[in-house]
Order: C-alpha cells, then structure tokens, then sequence
C-alpha cells in the first residue's frame, strides 16, 4: 500500500512553488512524475484517487512498452504472459497462432498502477493523492492550482488526468467545445469486466474476436488469477449501447461475469487532440488523446508519452538558450515529437481499422490464407512493425488474393 500525502494535512495556507505540475497519476503522470525528478526538476504530482484504484481497461501491457518501465516493475507483480493470438469471426470458426515470444504481459492496473507510483515515490517525487477538487487557471506567466485550502505555482502543467481531462478544460475550453460539436473527434466507447470463462482458453494467448462488435472488435485477456479481462469497444463510431454488445460477447464465450459488474469507459479519439495552444501545457496520454486508433492500446502511449513530455521540458530546461520562454520551448519540442513520431502512424492505424473492422470476414480469410499476417499483427505489439508496414504487406496480400496471377505453363511461350 502506498503512503499518500493528503492536501488538508498541509497545514501551511502558502502558495507551494514548482516547476512542474503534473495532474493524475495513472502510467502517464507517473512516469512522467518520476523522469522530471530523476532529471532533477521540483514536480509535484496530484491525483483526485487514493491508490490502489482500479481503472477499466484489458490490462495488457504491450512488449513494446518494457523498456520505458522503470527496471524490473512487472517482477513486482503478478502478471500472465501471453505469446499468441486466438482470432475468432463472430464467436466461431477459431485461428490459433503461437509466436513463441511475449507479445504482451497481463496485468491489473489497480496493482500496475500503483507500482509505477511508488517508482515514482522512491524517486523522491513529491504526491499527493485523494485530491478531490483541482482548478486551473493561467496567473502571468504560471499556472495556478487551486485545490481546496492549498495554492500550487507551476510554470509547466502536465495533463494526465484520463480520457476526460479537467486540466484540458480549465485551460483549453473551447477544445472540449469542437470535441462536442464535431462528431468525428467524439470519443470511442467500450464496456468490459472480469468474468470466469466457462472453457477457459489456453492463457499464453489474447483471444480476439472480430465481427460480433460492429466496428471494433471484442477481447478477453487471461490473468493470473482464474479471471480473465473481456472487453468490447468500436473505432469506427462510438458503440451505441456498448453494454448489451458486452452481453452478447459474454454470451458467445461462455463466460459468467464476476460480481464487479459492467464498466462503461470513453477511448479517446486522437483526431480530438489539440496540443500545443497553450505554451506550458503538456497533454499526455489519454489526456493527449494517444490512443492507438486500432487496437485501442493506450498503456504503452501512455507510458511513452509521459517520458518524452518529461524530457522535453528537462531537454529545454538544460539547452544553453534556455531562457522565460521555456514553457513554450518544452512544448513545442513534445508537439513536434507527436507530429513525427506519433500522428503518421496512428493516421495509418486509422485507415486499417476503417477496412479491417468494415470488412472483418475477409481479413479473418486473408489471415487464414496467410498466417504471416497475424504474425506481423503481433509485431506491432513487439514494436517491430509500426502501422505503415503492416498496411503494405496487407496490401499486398489482398492484391494476391483478389488478383491471383497466372503462371503461362512451363515450356510455353505467350
Ligand atoms: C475498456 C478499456 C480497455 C482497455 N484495455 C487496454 C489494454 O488492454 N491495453 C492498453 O494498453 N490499453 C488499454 N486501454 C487504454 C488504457 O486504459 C489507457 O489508455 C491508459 O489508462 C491511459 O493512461 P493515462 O495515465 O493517460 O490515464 P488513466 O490511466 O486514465 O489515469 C488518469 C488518472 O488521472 C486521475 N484523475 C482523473 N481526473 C482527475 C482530476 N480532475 N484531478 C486529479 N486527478 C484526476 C485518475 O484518478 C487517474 O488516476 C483500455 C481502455 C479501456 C477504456
């Protein structure tokens, strides 16, 4: 269990001064919490739970995201490897692939996220968690937090407080008013829970099914213990009632639902993110909107984007022409690290979920055809493919497979 710093046990009324404010502390904030302070910058980090806190989510952490992890954090943990995929289409006709390497480690985030903040903690990091109330506003050329009886002074926020972002509506209004006014920014949506599968599957593998959500698909991650994660969540628009898809997913796996209940949760949509209109802001995470536009992942991102926000600002802080204009500076170089790094590819993502999930009975066939193709589906994971050369090599195949090419027969001439 982790020690929490409570705002009303500061009995001192003055205003606290920091560098760098970093609001929630799920795998975004705290990694980017620990990375300011091992860069030797005053942050502080605030979070309005009290940690553990549970979070809805598969609980799958990509192989990809293990070499951002503090060393060792999963050893902490009781976490179920997985290395292969089941693929069904619509409850039925079953793939199976091995890859004989981790694709991803499931874990629960009540328990991940906790052991990222005590990294944080040991750090040195200053916390305060069970933070019920936070506003901000812009003083000069600091930010303002108010949270209840105390005052925070930071000349940098760090937004990671989740798909509904506070930080991002004080500061940034009339964001929250295109995401609402646009229906193509507006959030995906997804329901999951924990349930005991009646034929549990072989748990080295994630099982995904494609065609049963309209526009997304469902999955059932294996865990330590005898549950498994099930979810559901569409990409192409947000699923209208995402329980009653739920149901049906559980229906169709033969899985009693454990008494936790049903969660229903937003997935940001990375077309609604504005970043960098605020010199100072830092939007990470869901908060970010760096949400993988296909799988839905986001812990990677998550922990991905809190280190290179945190190093921006220490990047900025430490160049010999670092001068007032800092904030901006920071930003400007995490913005532009999201416009080459991130947004290509999760544009790419987006076009392969648009065909993929419109078209779930021929990519299921095209993976029957070609099992290469759920092997590179997994080198994402690994983070040795990105989005862009997966879509090429599906390509390819599709061609193959609408256009087969005829070989003239040996010995004749055409
Ligand atoms: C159903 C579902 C399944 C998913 N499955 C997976 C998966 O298997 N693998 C994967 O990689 N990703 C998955 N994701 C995505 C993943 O959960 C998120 O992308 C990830 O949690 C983002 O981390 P974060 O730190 O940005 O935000 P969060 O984890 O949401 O953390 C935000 C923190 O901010 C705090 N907070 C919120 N508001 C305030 C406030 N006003 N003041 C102070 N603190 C505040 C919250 O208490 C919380 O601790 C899933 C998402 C959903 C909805």
């Amino acid at each position: 269990m982790t020690q929490t710093t409570n705002p009303s046990d500061q009995k001192d009324s003055r205003p606290l001064e920091v560098e760098v404010l970093v609001v929630g502390l799920g795998p975004a904030g705290s990694t980017a919490l620990r990375t300011l302070v091992d860069g030797g910058v005053s942050a502080l980090g605030v979070d309005r739970a009290e940690f553990p806190r549970e979070k809805p989510c598969g609980g799958g952490v990509s192989a990809r995201t293990l070499p951002y992890l503090p060393p060792k954090l999963l050893d902490e943990l009781p976490y179920q490897t997985t290395q292969g995929i089941r693929l069904t289409l619509r409850g039925t006709r079953e793939q199976c692939q091995d890859f004989g390497r981790p694709i991803a480690y499931q874990v629960r985030r009540d328990q991940f996220d906790l052991a990222l903040l005590d990294r944080a903690r040991a750090s040195g990091a200053r916390i305060m968690t069970g933070v019920r109330s936070i506003q901000l506003s812009r003083k000069g050329n600091r930010f303002e937090a108010k949270m209840g009886e105390k005052t925070v002074l930071a000349r940098a926020v760090m937004a990671a407080d989740g798909a509904t972002s506070k930080v991002l509506r004080d500061l940034d209004p009339s964001s929250m008013t295109e995401t609402r006014d646009n229906p193509l920014l507006r959030p995906w949506t997804s329901a999951e829970g924990w349930a005991s599968l009646r034929d549990p599957i072989d748990t080295r593998y994630v099982a995904i099914d494609l065609g049963l959500v309209a526009g997304g698909y469902a999955w059932s991650f294996p865990k330590k213990d005898s549950l498994s994660g099930l979810g559901v969540a569409g990409f192409l628009k947000p699923l209208v009632d995402p329980r009653s898809v739920f149901a049906r997913y559980l229906e169709s796996s033969q899985a009693n639902l454990d008494g936790g209940g049903v969660f229903t949760w937003p997935l940001p949509n990375f077309r609604s993110a504005r970043h960098g209109r605020v010199p100072g802001l830092f939007l990470v995470g869901d908060a970010g909107g760096i949400v993988d536009p296909f799988l839905g992942e986001g812990i990677y991102y998550a922990v991905l984007s809190g280190t290179k926000a945190a190093e921006s600002y220490i990047r900025s802080r430490i160049s010999p022409e670092a001068g007032p204009d800092l904030p901006e500076r920071s930003t400007h170089d995490y913005v532009n690290w999201l416009n080459k790094e991130i947004w290509p590819d999760f544009r790419q993502g987006s076009r392969l979920a648009k065909t993929i999930y419109r078209f779930p009975g021929f990519f299921f066939s095209l993976t029957g055809r070609y099992p290469k193709l759920l092997e590179l589906y997994a080198s994402i994971l690994t983070g040795d493919r990105d989005y862009r050369s997966f879509s090429r090599e599906i390509i390819v195949r599709a061609v193959k497979t609408l256009l087969p090419i005829r070989r003239p027969a040996a010995g004749r001439f055409l």
